[in-house]
């Protein structure tokens, strides 16, 4: 019987952290994961900030705590400081960046970065046809990364907050499983296979939905279904501090996850 796989592409450990690398590389240590991703956002580096990423660099500054520049010089040093903390760790240190894909990745940092996650937003401009809404953003992406010949996940596809009914208002409870019901799900399969990006199970999706009775079996239920579809796999605990917020191993094996279905891992070399 294969192992399950237990490695973790979505931590941050960028302009926000909190924690310093040796402790990072300390407790990850203890995870026993095969692999480790470190991203931070690339919104926080353009020149036309989101408002939180702006937001996020006022209070940063307010609190003594910038660690780099706003922009791509900044985000140099920080990949610099990626490869670091990859000598503290002694299993595989990939570095990533996570984009809304709407702004274009600075050419300077080609070859410093192995990996790109899209950070879903909310499908508001779709209506109710969610999956439309995914597919448009996953083919845009594909698209956009693929001069850069690096992998791509599509991060925390099915995040509850993706699916609240007006943009400003929570989602309402289950609101969610719509995105699990059989023919969307298919349809979204069958798109993720082609734009040959790595689907992500999410360690911050599962804490938030973890509460509804059967929600968790349900979210690993859809996976399972995917998988056997050919979709590829990433796992990524998206945790902000050092501790995850849910257990990406108990997920995957939920999900009945393989090594082979996770061909991420190859193409990054992770042995
Ligand atoms: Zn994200
Ligand atoms: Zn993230």
């Amino acid at each position: 019987m294969p192992h399950t796989p237990s490695f973790d592409l979505h931590i941050h450990a960028g302009a926000e952290r909190d924690f310093t690398f040796e402790d990072l590389a300390d407790r990850l240590a203890g995870e026993n994961v095969s692999a480790i991703g470190v991203v931070d956002h690339l919104e926080l580096y353009v020149d036309r900030k989101p408002v939180w990423a702006a937001e996020a660099w006022s209070w940063l500054a307010e609190n003594d705590r910038l660690l780099y520049g706003d922009d791509t010089r900044g985000l140099l040093e920080l990949l610099d400081d990626f490869a670091y903390f990859s000598e503290l760790c002694k299993v595989p240190v990939r570095r990533g960046i996570e984009t809304a894909g709407k702004d274009p990745i600075p050419r300077e940092i080609a070859g410093k970065m192995d990996f790109v996650g899209l950070c879903i937003q909310d499908m508001g401009s779709a209506g109710p046809d969610w999956a439309e809404g995914l597919i448009l953003q996953i083919e845009r992406f594909a698209e956009a990364i693929e001069p850069l010949g690096v992998p791509g996940v599509i991060h925390h596809p099915f995040r509850p907050r993706l699916f609240a009914l007006k943009k400003s208002a929570p989602a309402a409870p289950g609101e969610w499983r719509k995105a699990l019901d059989g023919e969307s799900l298919k349809r979204l399969a069958g798109r993720v296979v082609r734009s040959g990006l790595s689907l992500e199970i999410n360690g911050m999706t599962a804490k938030s939905i973890a509460e509804e009775p059967g929600a968790i079996e349900s979210l690993c239920g859809a996976y399972a279904a995917m998988k056997n579809m050919g979709v590829p796999f990433s796992l990524g605990s998206d945790r902000h501090g050092l501790e995850p917020a849910y257990s990406l191993h108990e997920l995957a094996r939920q999900a009945g996850l393989k090594r082979s279905n996770c061909p991420i891992l190859k193409r990054l070399s992770v042995p």
